[in-house]
C-alpha cells in the first residue's frame, strides 16, 4: 500500500472515530499512524447546529499543540534498537496523552468538542459535547408524534443513551421492546379471520409484513432473524456483541419508522390536495 492511501485510510478512521464513535470504546490502531495524524491540517464535519437551528458545516483545524503531541507520540511508538534513543522514549510508550478536537459551526462559531485519549496503539473517546445520545435525538423527534411508536418513543431514547454510555445490552432490551409492540400493535389490527389464538411472535411478524411490509424489504430473507437477535441479546450474547450489533439493529427500527412518516406525510399530502382540488 502506497503512504498515500495509507494516509487516507488513517484519516477516514480519525474521522469517524472522533465523530461518530461512543463514548470509552477503546479501538486499537497502527501506531504507525501517528504520523498522518499529526500531518493532517483539517476535517470537516456536517452535523445539526443547535444554535443555528439547521445542518451545518464544521471545521476543525490543526494547533501546534495537536501537532507536536502527535509527532511525540509517533517516536514513543516506534520500536528503536538505539539504546539512547530507547531510554527517553520508554517512559513514554503507554502513557496516555489527551487531545481536544474543537469543530467550529462555520455560521456561528460554536463548538462540538471531541476529546480522546491516545495510549500505544489503542484510542478511546472520554469526552463529547454535545453528546452523541443528544444529537441523535435530536434526529429521532421527528418520529415522535407517530402512533405507533408514541408510548414507546422514550425507551428509543433511552436506547440511545444507553448505547452512548456503552450498555450494549441494556440498548438491545429497549430495541427488543419497540420492535414487540410495533409488531404487536399492527397484528391486533389485523381482521380475525387472519389471527390466530396461540401465534407465534414469528408468525405475527409474518402476518404483519404480508398485509403492510412493516420490515424493509430488503432484509425478507432476514426477516425472522431480527427478532432472534434482538432477544439474543438479552439471554445469549455478551456486552460488546450487543454493542456492536446494535447500529444494525437500530437502523432496522429507524427504517420502519422512517417507513410510517413517508405514509404519513403522503398521505397529508394527498388531503390538502383533495382539499385544493374540491375547491375549484
Ligand atoms: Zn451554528
Amino acid at each position: 500500500m502506497s503512504e498515500m492511501d495509507e494516509s487516507v485510510i488513517a484519516y477516514k478512521f480519525l474521522q469517524n472515530f472522533i465523530l461518530s464513535e461512543p463514548l470509552y470504546k477503546t479501538v486499537e490502531f497502527d501506531a504507525k499512524w501517528y504520523s498522518s495524524f499529526a500531518g493532517f491540517s483539517r476535517m470537516i464535519d456536517h452535523d445539526f447546529c443547535d444554535y443555528c437551528s439547521e445542518n451545518s458545516v464544521f471545521e476543525w483545524n490543526c494547533d501546534p499543540y495537536i501537532h507536536d503531541t502527535l509527532c511525540k507520540l509517533a517516536e514513543y511508538s516506534k520500536d528503536s534498537q538505539n539504546p539512547i534513543f530507547r531510554s527517553i522514549t520508554e517512559p513514554y510508550r503507554n502513557q496516555p496523552f489527551f487531545i481536544d478536537y474543537l469543530f467550529f459551526c462555520t455560521g456561528c462559531k460554536r463548538i462540538h468538542y471531541y476529546t480522546l485519549m491516545f495510549k500505544g496503539n489503542t484510542v478511546t473517546k472520554i469526552g463529547q459535547y454535545p453528546s452523541l445520545a443528544s444529537k441523535e435525538e435530536l434526529e429521532i423527534q421527528k418520529y415522535k408524534s407517530l402512533k405507533v411508536i408514541k408510548k414507546y418513543y422514550i425507551e428509543l431514547v433511552r436506547s440511545i443513551n444507553a448505547y452512548s454510555q456503552h450498555m450494549g445490552i441494556a440498548s438491545f432490551v429497549y430495541l427488543r421492546r419497540i420492535y414487540e409492540h410495533m409488531v404487536e400493535k399492527e397484528y391486533a389490527k389485523l381482521p380475525d379471520t387472519i389471527k390466530k389464538s396461540n401465534a407465534s411472535f414469528d408468525e405475527k411478524m409474518k402476518a404483519v409484513d404480508n398485509k403492510m411490509h412493516i420490515i424493509p424489504p430488503e432484509l425478507d430473507s432476514q426477516k425472522s432473524k431480527i427478532y432472534s437477535v434482538l432477544s439474543k441479546g438479552i439471554h445469549e450474547y455478551e456486552e460488546d456483541e450487543c454493542y456492536d450489533l446494535y447500529p444494525a439493529m437500530r437502523t432496522i427500527i429507524i427504517l420502519m419508522l422512517e417507513n410510517y412518516l413517508s405514509d404519513k406525510e403522503s398521505k397529508q399530502q394527498l388531503k390538502e390536495i383533495e382539499k385544493t382540488l374540491k375547491s375549484k
